[in-house]
């Protein structure tokens, strides 16, 4: 075994890591950590420290870590076939029985899936099907997407772009020219509007309309957007947003996709977020659940009736030019038969309901009363505490200050992972889907202590 600091200098002077600061990383300013392994809900680092994982990695270890299910059905694949291509109708038994395990959990008007690596590629995807799809149908005109402040839906170029996140576009000359951003569905972030809930809808509703009148409803190709804002912030539509959006989607003949890379496969106690607040997309972006991160692999989820506008596409132009070398690779493919499965034996889409339901009451009433807690909010396994700097007037903290990296500092320190989401003072946890009620009180204590902590 390498030594640490053999590690740590290999690590400052090779390794470029994402979403981190490079200088304090090469300098060894920043906090690394050298992750050994994992069991259940919990991680371990070269240190010997165990700690619960409150964000299941990346909102994806959904079944929690070390499943032997899954490591044997990624091992029997790789001795028995690595890999083979799924170009021209190629497929392997895993890849194929995936696609009609991913189906029979979708909404009963999606009728096939793509499968790419990541959620990135996925979205690249559907947006790259969005414009094929209208380009049939003889409307090259209708091209712009539309997606929120504060939507998380990757960072390519196009889906850095989707993305509401000024720190994804800075520096990097995005959004690009197609892509439109409209309001974000934070009520609580909104006291400057001084209206209710059910008018804050119909504020959305109305600038969404209003953008699309001033752009003209004919260049609008889709409208994208996460059933719950994750990265955003961990935001909860407000009662009757998603009515409100897709009638006025239906009434101009905007697609609706729904970017379910972290609501998919049970994390809002329901198999899919679409499911849960009644939305009826035309595309349905899958990955993160699908193999609980025990391999990359994502999807595109097409409804009939854009299935049925490709069939044509095809039947005019031949093979459709888009594909990955690893589109349905095997071991994937294996893994999520395998996690889907254990997702079923195990009960985790009902777990994560009424655990994640213990969770986020536990929560309010630990730390809602707090002076410097603004919000405490979340559905199934998805739970924020949002700080503010003064509670009665709403005001939030100059993000100078780092509140929120500071709060999920102190939560470590208690032997908790929860996350400073990057816009806001905002923690936030998204924990595996098979948190038991005990760990998640562990999350609230540590929570608890942390606030006692920084304030
Ligand atoms: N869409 C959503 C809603 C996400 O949360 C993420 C990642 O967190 C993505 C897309 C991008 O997925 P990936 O990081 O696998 O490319």
């Amino acid at each position: 075994m390498l030594r640490n600091d053999q590690l740590d200098q290999w690590d400052r002077e090779n390794f470029f890591h994402p979403s981190t600061h490079m200088g304090q990383h090469e300098r060894g300013e920043s906090a690394n950590r050298v992750i050994t392994g994992g069991s259940g809900v919990y991680i371990e680092d070269r240190n010997g420290n165990r700690l619960l994982d409150g964000f299941a990695g990346l909102y994806c270890v959904n079944v929690g870590y070390g499943r032997q299910e899954i490591a044997d059905a990624i091992a029997a694949q790789a001795k028995e076939l690595s890999y083979y291509h799924a170009y021209v109708g190629h497929g392997t038994e895993a890849s194929i029985t995936l696609a009609k395990m991913v189906m029979d959990r979708m909404p009963e008007h999606m009728s096939k899936v793509y499968f790419g690596l990541g959620g990135s590629d996925a979205n690249e995807t559907n947006i790259k099907l969005v414009w094929y799809y209208n380009n049939i149908l003889g409307r090259p005109e209708k091209k712009k997407i539309i997606s929120r402040w504060r939507g998380y839906h990757g960072s390519g170029l196009m889906t850095g772009s989707l993305t509401g996140l000024t720190p994804f576009h800075n520096k990097f000359d995005l959004p690009l020219s197609q892509v439109l951003h409209t309001e974000t569905p934070s009520y609580f972030r909104r006291p400057d509007l001084d209206m209710s809930e059910a008018d804050f809808v119909t504020h959305c509703a109305d600038k969404l309309e209003e953008m699309i009148a001033a752009e003209g409803a004919d260049t609008i190709a889709a409208f994208i957007g996460e059933p719950m804002l994750g990265t955003g912030g961990i935001v909860p539509p407000p009662a009757g947003y998603w009515n409100a959006i897709q009638a006025v989607l239906d009434k101009h003949d905007i697609l609706l996709i729904a970017d379910e890379v972290v609501t998919g496969f049970g994390r809002l106690g329901t198999m899919t977020g679409s499911a849960h607040y009644g939305l009826k997309p035309d595309i349905i972006t899958i990955a993160k659940g699908l193999t609980s991160a025990y391999a990359p692999l994502s999807g595109s989820v097409i409804s009939d009736k854009v299935w049925q506008v490709m069939v044509k596409g095809s039947d005019e132009m031949g093979p459709i030019g888009h594909g990955w070398t690893y589109s349905a690779h095997p071991i994937g493919a294996a893994a999520g038969v395998a996690n889907l499965k254990l997702v079923d034996d195990l009960g985790l889409v009902e777990n994560a309901g009424t655990v994640g339901a213990y969770l986020n009451e536990k929560m309010k009433d630990a730390v809602a009363d707090h002076p410097q807690v603004g919000d405490v909010r979340g559905e199934g396994m998805l739970c924020a505490v949002e700080f503010v700097d003064d509670k009665a007037s709403r005001k939030f903290y100059d993000p100078s200050r780092k509140i929120g990296p500071a709060v999920s500092a102190a939560v470590l320190k208690q032997g908790v992972i929860g996350r400073a989401m990057p816009q806001g003072d905002i923690l936030g946890f998204a924990p595996p889907l098979c948190l038991t009620r005990e760990e998640a009180d562990k999350i609230v204590d540590a929570t608890r202590a942390a606030i006692t902590e920084v304030f």
